[in-house]
């Protein structure tokens, strides 16, 4: 150990004050140079770590299988046409139904238990619920968070409701 040192040590005879201060400057920019250096090279590793919002958000998000999400969204979309598909069979059935019994008289049951006292019909074949001119309260939408209410024109029909009351009082 002691002979290293003995190596390494510098006389303080061979080397002036200028030249060390030169070796001195020269070493500390050449040491800020490839400090400097490694630093940028390591710039765009560094910003490619660090831990912006982004990627913290997409690292606790639970990871979604595409193909089941596709699976999901085509099995959606075949039940809504389904639905869609009985509603328009279900509104064609009530409509075509002549709503006569087998003697050919109207079907049509009164009903007057509405709020709105008015009477209504019901057709026990079809099961059509014949209703006059009246609001609805449709699902809510971002104007009308308590639903939005709708005008709906009186059943085709409802002259016969109309009729039959006038029978019945
Ligand atoms: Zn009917």
């Amino acid at each position: 150990m002691s002979e290293v040192k003995e190596q390494v040590k510098v006389p303080a005879d061979v080397i002036s004050a200028t030249a060390q201060g030169f070796i001195n400057a020269s070493i500390s920019a050449a040491v800020k140079e490839a400090v400097s250096g490694v630093f940028a090279s390591l710039g765009p590793i560094l910003e490619k770590l660090a831990m912006t919002p982004e990627k913290i958000r997409a690292a606790n998000t639970p990871y979604v299988d595409p193909d089941v999400v596709a699976r999901n969204k085509r099995e959606t979309e075949k039940s809504k046409q389904d639905e869609k598909e009985l509603r328009a069979m279900d509104a064609a059935r009530k409509a075509a139904c002549p709503h006569l019994d087998q003697n050919q008289r109207s079907s049509i049951r009164l009903i007057h238990n509405y709020p709105d006292r008015q009477p209504r019909g019901i057709c026990p074949i079809c099961h059509d619920l014949i209703t006059p001119r009246e609001w609805r309260i449709e699902a809510p939408d971002a104007e009308n968070p308590k639903g939005r209410a709708v005008l709906y024109p009186a059943h085709k029909d409802y002259r016969t409701v109309e009729i039959l009351e006038a029978q019945s009082a």
